[in-house]
C-alpha cells in the first residue's frame, strides 16, 4: 500500500486510514466501520484517540503542527512524534514494562499505536484525590536510574551513544520550549506567564534574586550542552498513569540528551506540588496522613535511584566510563567514584527540582494541583510555600542533600505562612 500523507486524524477519518494496518486491525478486531473511536488528548499538544473493536483496544497518538493548547498561531514540527517514538522504544529496552508498548509506527503521519493502559488513570488526578499508589517512589526512582544508566556512556558503547545523540540533536523545537518555559521565563516577565494575582509579592521578589537567575541559568547550561543520557524530559505527574499497583510512563515527547538528574528532579517536583496542594484538597487527619504519604513517595524515590543505580554500576558497567581495569589494576574499589557521582546528581536533582516547582506556578503551563483551588488567596499561600522551597532548594541543594532533611525542609514550608 502506499504511504499516506500527513493529515490530522478526526473520530471519523480514523478508522478509514488506519483500517488495513495489519498491527493495528489485528489488535482492534472486527469492521474497522464498527470500531468505537474516542478523542481522549487532554493534554497540551497532541491527538490521542482510544480505539476499541471485538478483539481490544489501542491507543493512536498523532502530533499535531501546531502547539494544541494555544492554536495553529503557534507552529510545533510533526517531527515530534518521531522522537517520542524512538524514546518509547530505547527506554521498553533499558526500563522494561514501564513505558506503553508500540505496535506501529507510521512516519509520514506523525502517528504511532500503542498499548492501551487500562484501568491506569492519570497520577496527578490520583494525587489530587487523595489516592495512593504502591511502589509508585520505587518505581519512578528506578525507571529514572535504569534509563539514566543504561542510555549513558556508563553502559552503551560509545559510538552507538554518539550517533543515537546525532539522532536526536534534530529534534530542536521541544527542547527550545523547555529552555524557556521551564528554565527561563518563570524568571522575569515574560509575555506568555501568568500567575496567581495574590502571589506577586513573592512573584516580585523571586525575580529580584540575581545569584538565583545565575544559578538557574548555569543548571540551563548543563541541560542544553550536557548528553550524559537520553531522558524522559518530560516526567511530571501527568506523565504517569498508575492503577492501585501498577505505574507506567507515558508521553516522552520531551526527550532529548541531557544532564542524568533532570528526569529525577523533575519528578520529586512534582511529588512536592501535590504535597504543598494537598491542604486545598483534603482536610485535618485525612490530609496529615496523606501528606506523610507523598514524603514517603519521594524518599522513597531517591532510595531507590540510588540503589538501583549502584547495582547497575556494579553490574553492567561496560562502556568507556569509569572503566574496571582503570581501578582494578591497582586493587582499588570504584565505590567511592559510583557514590561521588550519585551526590553530584542528587545536588543537581534538587535543583532541577526547584526549578520545576517554579514554572508550575509562573510560566505558561501550571498544574491542576494547584489551578484547581478556586480559592484564589488559599492557592496563593500554598504555592508561596512552593515557591520559597522551590528557591532554597536551587540556592543551596546542599542543605537538603540527605534525604530526612529535605523531608524537614517540606515540612517546615508547608507550615509557614
Ligand atoms: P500530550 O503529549 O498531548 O500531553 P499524552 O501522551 O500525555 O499527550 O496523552 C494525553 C492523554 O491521553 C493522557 O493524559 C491519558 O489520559 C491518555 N493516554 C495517553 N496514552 C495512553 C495510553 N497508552 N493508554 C491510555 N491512555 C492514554
Ligand atoms: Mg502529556
Ligand atoms: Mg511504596
Ligand atoms: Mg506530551
Amino acid at each position: 500500500e502506499a504511504a499516506l500523507r500527513y493529515e490530522a486524524l478526526t473520530v471519523d477519518t480514523l478508522a478509514t486510514r488506519l483500517g488495513d494496518v495489519h498491527e493495528v486491525a489485528s489488535r482492534v478486531g472486527g469492521e474497522p466501520a464498527s470500531w468505537e473511536i474516542r478523542e481522549v488528548g487532554d493534554g497540551n499538544l497532541n491527538l490521542v484517540f482510544i480505539v476499541t473493536g471485538t478483539a481490544g483496544s489501542v491507543v493512536v497518538k498523532q502530533a499535531l503542527p501546531y502547539v494544541r493548547m494555544v492554536g495553529e498561531s503557534w507552529p510545533l514540527p510533526l517531527y515530534r512524534a518521531h522522537f517520542e517514538y524512538y524514546a518509547l522504544v530505547r527506554q521498553a529496552k533499558r526500563a522494561p514494562n514501564i513505558a506503553p508498548e508500540v505496535f506501529y509506527f507510521d512516519k509520514p503521519q506523525a502517528l504511532f499505536v500503542m498499548e492501551y493502559l487500562y484501568p491506569h488513570t492519570i497520577l496527578r488526578r490520583k494525587l489530587i484525590k487523595g489516592e495512593r499508589v504502591a511502589h509508585l517512589g520505587e518505581t519512578i526512582g528506578q525507571f529514572c536510574a535504569r534509563t539514566a544508566f543504561r542510555g549513558s556512556e556508563l553502559s552503551l558503547p560509545s559510538p552507538e551513544k554518539k550517533q543515537d545523540v546525532g539522532l536526536f540533536s534534530g529534534n530542536v523545537a521541544i527542547p527550545a520550549i523547555t529552555e524557556s518555559l521551564v528554565f527561563t521565563d518563570p524568571y522575569y516577565g515574560a509575555e506568555m506567564n501568568h500567575h496567581t494575582p495574590e502571589l506577586s509579592p513573592v512573584v516580585d521578589e523571586l525575580r529580584r534574586n540575581v545569584r538565583l537567575k545565575a544559578k538557574v541559568q548555569r543548571l540551563l547550561m548543563k541541560f542544553t550542552a550536557n548528553t550524559e543520557t537520553m531522558l524522559h524530559g518530560d516526567l511530571h505527574s501527568g506523565s504517569i498513569m498508575a492503577t492501585d499497583t501498577d505505574v507506567r510512563v507515558i508521553d516522552p515527547e520531551f526527550s532529548q540528551y541531557g544532564p542524568m538528574a533532570f528526569d529525577l528532579g523533575m519528578a520529586v517536583a512534582n511529588f512536592l506540588m501535590a504535597y504543598f496542594s494537598q491542604p486545598a484538597h483534603r482536610k485535618d487527619n485525612v490530609l496529615a496522613t496523606y501528606q506523610a504519604w507523598i514524603l514517603e513517595v519521594i524518599e522513597a524515590c531517591f532510595t531507590s535511584f540510588d540503589a538501583e543505580f549502584r547495582y547497575l554500576w556494579q553490574t553492567e558497567r561496560t562502556g568507556i566510563l569509569f572503566p574496571r581495569a582503570l581501578f582494578e589494576e591497582q586493587g582499588n574499589s570504584a565505590d567511592d567514584a559510583c557514590d561521588a557521582l550519585l551526590d553530584e546528581i542528587r545536588l543537581d536533582a534538587l535543583a532541577y527540582c526547584g526549578i520545576e516547582m517554579h514554572r508550575r506556578v509562573l510560566s505558561l503551563a501550571h498544574n491542576a494541583d494547584f489551578e484547581e483551588i478556586e480559592d484564589t488567596a488559599l492557592r496563593a499561600r500554598l504555592e508561596a510555600r512552593n515557591v520559597l522551597m522551590g528557591q532554597a532548594l536551587i540556592m543551596n541543594p546542599d542543605a537538603a542533600r540527605e534525604v530526612p532533611a529535605l523531608i524537614e525542609l517540606a515540612q517546615a514550608y508547608n507550615r509557614q505562612d
